[in-house]
């Protein structure tokens, strides 16, 4: 077959094309490990569905209350069954991550008590739930008190710190596995248990939250099975398979998840209320597909970054580095490499192709930002995106791609823009 036939007619050129080919041919291993690691996620998604009897009626949906709803009731298994959870909380009505890493921190702790960071500060958007940027509603607003220890120049743990942090009033710890966009590294599952070890031995009772944005299914394991107490994500990311069009998840101890449901519908009321309405067949459907979809953007991030670094830029992670989550930053040297880099991807883009995107002034940011995307769920980060702030040293953050074939599309369509714009030659 000539598959560049087809590339041709996307406006590849064949040089590009051939780059693109032979970088591949060094990836050949370590795609053999991404597409095992999808093997090994998916028999253990299969499994949960299969042991809790997912059957055509799941699907139904219910509205109204929701009272009795196995659709969801059911899901709510399979998630917990396959995070290694005693319960969990997977809803439409958990309108985004920050809504679910919200919910989860303001219905476990209580006036007087303290949240602590092990890990540098959290991901911009929970600055004001947290009320280190001041806002109306905060955690701090009802007493609640934030302490954070920064992490070591090389980004690992500062131990002496955390010891020094961990107090009477320590009810809550909150750990963010990926780097989201800022500039440490983001943990492996086995790095985030030792880190859990070290807070336990200081303060057994501690409930230890992990922020598991962009980390499910990149690796065999998940912090529950490490001794964390909750796991908290967003459906459009990583476990929502780019099917699920909104939705959040918390699953944990039965006692954090409880006190979530009790804050999102009522005390009384708790996980029994809350039609699922017809989306029961995208959950479903999206977690099922999660793992393969998973492998698929992190071959998307691999490829960019061994192109990358073949052309003399900086990635993080590197190429052939162990991954610890779906997010590739590339420092890109210069805003109009960063705008032909976002154009492209735009270009690759099965909705939206024929827009380009421009930098603009984004509310909360100081330096204008460019955002390629082109999804069928807007917002969605599992669907290949691109998007960074114009200061130096240029980073580009892409993330996801439904499908590899589709994320080597719009990696090789940004080096054709590159090249035609004379950024760099090949
Ligand atoms: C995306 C993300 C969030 C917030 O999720 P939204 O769905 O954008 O609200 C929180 N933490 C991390 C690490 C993330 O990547």
């Amino acid at each position: 077959m000539n598959l560049y036939s087809v590339y041709e007619k996307m406006g590849i050129s064949k040089e590009v094309y051939d780059f693109g080919e032979d970088i591949l041919k060094e990836l050949r291993e370590d795609f053999l490990h991404y597409d095992e690691m999808a093997e090994y996620n998916q028999q253990k998604v299969i499994s949960a569905m299969q042991k809790n009897r997912v059957s055509a009626e799941c699907l139904l949906g219910s509205t109204g209350y929701g009272y009795n709803d196995l659709g969801r009731d059911t899901l709510e298994a399979v998630y917990a069954d396959t995070f290694k959870a005693e319960d969990a909380l997977v809803r439409p009505q958990i309108t985004c991550g920050t809504h679910a890493l919200a919910l989860a921190l303001m219905s476990n702790l209580r006036p007087g008590d303290e949240l602590l960071s092990p890990v540098g500060a959290p991901y911009d958007t929970l600055h004001e739930v947290i009320g280190i940027r001041p806002s109306m509603g905060s955690l701090a607003e009802y007493n609640i008190t934030y302490a954070q220890a920064d992490l070591l120049e090389d980004g690992s743990f500062d131990y002496d710190e955390i010891k020094k942090k961990i107090n009477e009033r320590t009810k809550m710890v909150t750990i963010q596995r990926s780097k989201g966009y800022a500039s440490r590294p983001s943990y492996s599952v086995s790095q985030i248990g030792e880190l859990i070890d070290f807070i336990r031995a200081e303060k057994p009772d501690v409930i230890i939250m992990v922020d598991n944005c962009y980390g499910e299914f990149v690796e065999e394991t998940e912090p529950l099975e490490v001794g964390a107490d909750m796991i908290v994500g967003s459906l459009i990311k990583n476990p929502g398979g780019g099917l699920a069009p909104t939705g959040g998840y918390i699953a944990g101890k039965k006692s954090c998840v409880e006190n979530a449901a009790r804050r999102l519908s009522s005390p009384g009321l708790g996980k029994e209320v809350g039609a699922s309405l017809g989306i029961m067949p995208a959950f479903y459907e999206g977690f099922f597909m999660a793992p393969t979809v998973v492998a698929s953007a992190i071959k998307t991030a691999a490829f960019a970054a061994a192109i990358y670094e073949k052309l003399g830029y900086n990635c993080i992670p590197k190429a052939r580095e162990k991954r610890n989550d779906i997010i590739q930053a590339i420092e890109l040297k210069s805003p109009e490499a960063l705008e032909a880099f976002c154009r492209g991807i735009q270009k690759g883009a099965p909705v939206d192709s024929h827009v380009t995107p421009v930098p603009w002034d984004m509310p909360g940011y100081d330096d204008q930002v460019i955002m390629a995307a082109g999804a069928f769920v807007q917002g969605s980060s599992i669907e290949l995106s691109a998007d960074g702030p114009l200061r130096e040293p240029y980073n580009v953050y892409f993330q996801g791609g439904l499908t590899w074939y589709h994320g080597k599309l719009g990696i090789l369509s940004s080096l054709e823009e590159m090249v035609r714009s004379h950024i760099l030659r090949l």
